[in-house]
């Protein structure tokens, strides 16, 4: 099986990327000692391999990462690849949410499409890397429901759930169709290749 270290501190997503490599990969931590990567590229892509690279660099072995946006369709695709620093820089989950509902107050319930997007990226010592890309159609519900996952979780319906939250439906099921989920398939089949 292959060792990846995990490029992401964030143990909100390194529970759920642990769930979906299980039997597949070896999930090792980041590195300690490693200072923050500056997540300073204009994409989801970019900022992916930049992660990735350096924890690769710095551990001498393959390393993974994930940059993960939401897309709302009535903010022309906002906060997208700003997701995380949405409300300013070191806003926090409930700073970022409740922007967004302001932002949203206004807008229709049919026009409160959204997606999430992942590039989930692996890069080598040898130089290389490989990207696959998972995204889940949803909309933007008009407030908070649920108490499971993270970040924009409390708001996003996924149109494959019936109406539930991401924060509403538990982690195995989110898992089992979330953009995090697909990303690392999709990246699992290539390095299978
Ligand atoms: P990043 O991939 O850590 O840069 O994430 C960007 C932003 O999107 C952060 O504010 C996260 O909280 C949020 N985010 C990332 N993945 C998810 C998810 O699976 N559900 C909800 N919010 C997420």
């Amino acid at each position: 099986m292959i060792e990846l270290v995990c490029a992401s501190a964030n143990p909100d997503k390194v529970a759920e990327m642990a769930e979906v490599l299980e039997g597949h990969a070896v999930l090792l931590p980041r590195p300690a000692g490693m200072g923050e990567v500056a997540e300073d590229a204009d994409s989801l892509e970019g900022n992916a391999i930049l992660k990735a690279r350096a924890v690769c660099d710095f551990a001498g072995a393959a390393a993974l990462a994930d940059d993960t946006g939401l897309e709302v369709d009535a903010l022309g695709g906002a906060p997208g690849v700003y997701s995380a620093r949405y409300a300013g820089p070191g806003a926090s989950y409930a700073d970022n949410l409740a922007r967004l509902l302001d932002e949203m107050r206004d807008v229709e319930p049919s026009q409160r499409t959204a997606r999430f997007r992942t590039m989930a990226a692996v890069c080598f010592p040898d130089g290389t890397s490989v990207v696959a890309e998972g995204t889940v159609e949803g909309a933007i519900t008009t407030e908070p429901r649920g108490t499971g996952g993270f970040g924009y979780d409390p708001v996003f319906a996924p149109a494959e759930a019936g109406g539930l939250t991401f924060s509403e439906m538990g982690p195995a099921a989110k898992n089992a169709m979330s953009h995090r989920a697909r990303a690392l398939r999709a990246l699992l089949e290539m390095l299978r290749s």
